[in-house]
């Protein structure tokens, strides 16, 4: 399949990320399966997608990182079909701590990965979607949570504070951009079904909380990346600077 365009997808070797990738890929997409570590499921998930018939990369690079960043950008402008779209998806917690007990490289790393990163990716995003920089739009997708409204009090106030800049971000830039022919929204998962809690040290965390939701379930890495996949297309043409909870009534 020859595909037209390509979605970069952050943090894709598993979870929300890689159930977004897929989609993508099935929707007629190249996709740029990112990762900062695990190599072994980025390259796994790729291939598969390739034998799909989809185009796939999967690209190292630490989102924090703006050296990774910018290399990983060159490598897709290089190899890839145009960026029309960019899921901010890499995110991380860690373990339970309260405020005061939180040291300074936890904040740094917290907020370097979660909203730095987000940043640098949708600057580079940017610069080639942007009617301004001579591109053909597209759409940026973040990834924030229903924490960044209910602060997450004596588990991770650093993560839900993290996810609040995110909201931010995405208004203040879906309104910078929109009228260069790009749309920016988050999604605000609730509770999903992935190893993000294993690794905040809990990981039964998503079947105990999510019994307890309005839904009494957890959510699934798909039924988020359907809600990503859709503020990506061209489905959702005049949404742009939107919050969309997927949280099962969280
Ligand atoms: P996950 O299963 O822990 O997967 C996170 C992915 O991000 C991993 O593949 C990891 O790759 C990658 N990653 C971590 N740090 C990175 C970095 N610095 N640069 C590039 N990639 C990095 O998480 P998830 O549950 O799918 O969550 C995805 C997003 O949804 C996150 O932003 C998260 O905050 C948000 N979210 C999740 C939930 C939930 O309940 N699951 C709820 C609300 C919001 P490596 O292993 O290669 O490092």
């Amino acid at each position: 399949m020859k595909n037209e365009r390509t979605i970069v997808v952050t943090g894709a070797g598993r979870g929300i990320g890689a159930a977004t990738a897929r989609l993508c890929a099935q929707r007629g997409d190249a996709v740029v399966v990112n990762y900062a570590r695990d190599a072994a499921s980025a390259e796994a998930l790729a291939a598969r997608l390739r034998d799909g018939g989809a185009q796939a990369l999967a690209l190292q690079a630490d989102v924090s990182d703006e050296a990774q960043v910018l290399a990983m950008f060159h490598r897709i402008h290089a190899e890839l079909p145009p960026i029309a779209g960019l899921v901010n998806n890499a995110g991380i917690v860690d373990v339970a701590a309260r405020v005061d007990e939180m040291g300074l490289q936890r904040l740094h790393r917290m907020f370097a990965v979660n909203v730095v990163g987000s940043f640098l990716c949708a600057r580079e995003a940017v610069k080639r979607m942007s009617t301004r920089h001579g591109g053909h739009g597209g759409a940026i997708v973040n990834l924030s949570s229903v924490a960044a409204k209910l602060g997450s009090p004596g588990l991770y106030v650093d993560y839900a504070a993290s996810k609040g800049a995110i909201d931010t971000f995405t208004v203040g830039l879906a309104r910078e951009v929109a009228a260069e022919g790009i749309r920016v929204n988050a999604v605000r998962p609730g509770i999903i079904d992935t190893e993000i809690h294993a690794s905040g040290g809990h990981a039964e965390r998503a079947r105990e909380l999510g019994a307890q939701q309005p839904m009494q379930r957890p959510g699934t890495a798909d039924e988020v990346a359907q809600a990503i996949v859709w503020l990506l297309s061209d489905e959702a043409s005049y949404t742009t600077g939107a919050l969309l909870d997927v949280a099962g009534g969280r």
